[in-house]
């Protein structure tokens, strides 16, 4: 299957073992990842974050249930929202949640971003899970045609070893673990050692913190716009 589904499944296949109630995918896009989360049970809060206004309101009217979603009778009740907003920032409604997605989001920010999505996702939404996708730049030379970046918006693309140290920095600064997997085979073993075309870093946060957090947590932050809001 093509790269972009195997990385929704992996997410798929992430909510189903962990159960998580309350999941935000930040960057959502085209909000695939939210229309397929959506027929999962145990969520009952799903909320989708973008900087990008005019493709949420593209694609948002995906979300609302078809009328035989209603039939269901075992469908649960299930919240959706959908927010224009940047991952750099930080929005009071965006903590306590049990799981936060990027799934290709933060090769299009600036490296000094980066580390305002790290303290923001991290250090003050501070969700149970944390899954975040990113090219894996090791893997490129298998790549047939391709000079330079996979897409021409990316700010870098990062080896196995880069994304390590960010991910095992970021651990140590704010209380998480991190384990690092993928999606996408080289085609032969030989290439084994370059990795998964796309690599994919899983962190919990641990259960005992010492982490610090820039921000103050009891201030009450909206930076982000409410576009679309339903319930099932
Ligand atoms: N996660 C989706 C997926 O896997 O199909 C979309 C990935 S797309 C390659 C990257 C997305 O990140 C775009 O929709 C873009 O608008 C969004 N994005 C870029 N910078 C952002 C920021 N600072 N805050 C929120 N979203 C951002």
């Amino acid at each position: 299957p093509a790269l972009h589904k195997q990385r929704r499944q992996f997410v798929v296949d992430f909510v189903r073992e962990n159960k998580p109630k309350k999941v935000v995918d930040l960057g959502c896009g085209e909000c695939s990842l939210l229309k397929k989360l959506r027929f999962h049970h145990e969520i009952e809060l799903l909320v989708g974050v973008d900087i990008n206004e005019a493709k949420i309101k593209r694609y948002m009217h995906g979300l609302a249930p078809i009328s035989t979603d209603y039939l269901q009778p075992s469908f649960d009740w299930l919240s959706i929202e959908l927010y224009k907003g940047s991952v750099t920032q930080r929005d009071s409604r965006f903590k306590g949640f049990d799981l936060a997605t990027a799934i290709e989001v933060i090769e299009h920010l600036t490296p000094a971003d980066v580390e305002h999505f790290s303290a923001v996702v991290f250090g003050y939404m501070s969700p149970g899970a944390v899954v975040i996708s990113t090219p894996n730049s090791d893997f490129n030379p298998l790549l047939p045609g391709l000079s330079g970046f996979r897409d021409r918006d990316h700010k870098f693309e990062w080896s196995k070893a880069e994304f390590r140290s960010w991910a095992l920095r970021v651990c140590s600064e704010y209380g998480y673990e991190v384990e690092f997997t993928g999606v996408g085979k080289a085609l032969h073993s030989q290439h084994d050692s370059v990795g998964f075309c796309s690599q994919i870093g899983v962190f919990h946060r641990l259960r005992v913190r010492d982490h610090h957090n820039t921000f103050s947590d009891d201030e009450e932050v909206f930076s982000y716009t409410l576009l679309y809001h339903i319930n099932y």
